[in-house]
């Protein structure tokens, strides 16, 4: 199922199906097929939530609220259990997720407290497995970001960043912080991000309901390079400008938000995202949660298209602010830029994009 706007030009629709993308915000739980939340589940015996089936568990109509959003992440990542599991659930999102849409690179958010029980090891094990094999037949590149639960507790955030730092493994880059942004404050977790910075690790945070103020949290005492979401820098004039200057990335996710209500007034019409943009701010675009929320990154830059009018040129720099935001070095950043141009180059002269 996707929402509207579903119907672009066919213009549109060659350019937004044969754009390149560099993917920044999308969760591996959230990215999960519903066909295969109810294969796991059957496969652990677990019992769905009242029965729902494929046809049923995702309804993102209801993901106006926040927690009935993330009941439903919870149920889908309690079913994600073994290295095998990790393994299908990741390949799946790379591939038929991913570089079906033509993603070339995706830093993947992990969510170890979503998998109640499940050793770290475990899930980083198998991850690994599937971005391997899915690098093996596609070409999509991928690495890892760990996202500490803000439901959670300070001392859980910091004893995971431990894990990590003591499992430390080149494809983990950073840590995220995500769920709920009215239970736990960004300052609530300084010490956990104080101790990724110690131990090398990059840092991104999700603000997306949060005031302009906690922009400045997450940048100054998170030691953020990225933000998530972000979309209420644009209420504040001054620390637009700052990050402007500083050109921090905002990972924004147009449909998943728009439903949420947090990037515009859930009528499609993306405002804010326009907003920063147009303000000079380095705004990249993902999925989010895709099948979730109804989406996938082609959709994503559909709705965009269709909503603020954007063509070729305009989407084609989201794309490229994506490369810059990412976290690779630089020898593996030129690598991904000259394959985005190129493919870009080839959209616009009409040709079929090779990824
Ligand atoms: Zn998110």
């Amino acid at each position: 199922m996707t929402l509207a706007p579903t119907a672009a030009d066919p213009e549109i629709e060659r350019i937004v199906a044969g754009l390149p993308k560099v993917s920044l915000h999308c969760h591996l739980i959230g990215s999960v097929q519903a066909t295969t939340i109810v294969d796991l589940a059957r496969k652990h015996g677990v019992d769905l939530d009242g029965g729902r089936t494929a046809d049923n568990l995702f309804d993102h109509a209801s993901y106006e609220d926040l927690d009935e959003f993330l009941r439903v992440l919870d149920v889908a990542g309690s079913v994600i259990r073994d290295a095998d599991d990790f393994h299908r659930v990741t390949y799946e999102s790379l591939t038929d997720g991913g570089a079906a849409h033509n993603v070339l690179y995706r830093e993947i958010f992990l969510s170890p407290p979503g998998h109640p029980g499940v050793p770290y090891r475990t899930i980083i094990d198998g991850v690994l497995a599937g971005m391997r094999d899915a690098e093996t037949d596609t070409g999509i590149q991928s690495r890892m970001i760990v996202g500490l639960n803000r439901n959670g507790s300070a001392a859980a955030a910091l004893e995971l960043v431990d894990t990590v730092i003591e499992h430390r493994i080149d494809e983990v880059l950073g840590i995220g912080l995500d769920y709920s942004e009215a239970v736990g404050p960004p300052e609530k977790f300084w010490k956990a991000f104080r101790r990724a910075g110690e131990g090398g690790l990059e840092r991104t945070a999700h603000s997306e309901s949060g005031p302009p103020h906690h922009i400045e949290t997450l940048l100054d005492l998170l030691g953020c390079s990225r933000v998530d979401h972000g979309y209420h820098v644009v209420d504040d004039p001054e620390m637009t400008r700052r990050c402007v200057e500083e050109r921090i990335p905002f990972t924004c996710t147009p449909v998943s938000s728009d439903i949420g209500r947090y990037s515009g007034s859930g009528d499609g019409t993306h405002l804010r995202i326009k907003q920063m943009v147009d303000a000079g701010l380095l705004v990249t675009i993902d999925s989010d949660d895709p099948p979730m929320f109804g989406t996938d990154p082609t959709h994503d830059f559909r709705a965009l298209a269709v909503a603020l009018g954007y063509g070729l040129d305009e989407l084609a720099a989201l794309t490229m602010n994506g490369v810059e935001a990412t976290w690779l070095d630089a020898t593996d950043t030129r690598a991904l830029e000259r394959r985005a141009r190129t493919m870009i180059a080839d959209l616009a002269a009409g040709r079929k994009a090779q990824a």
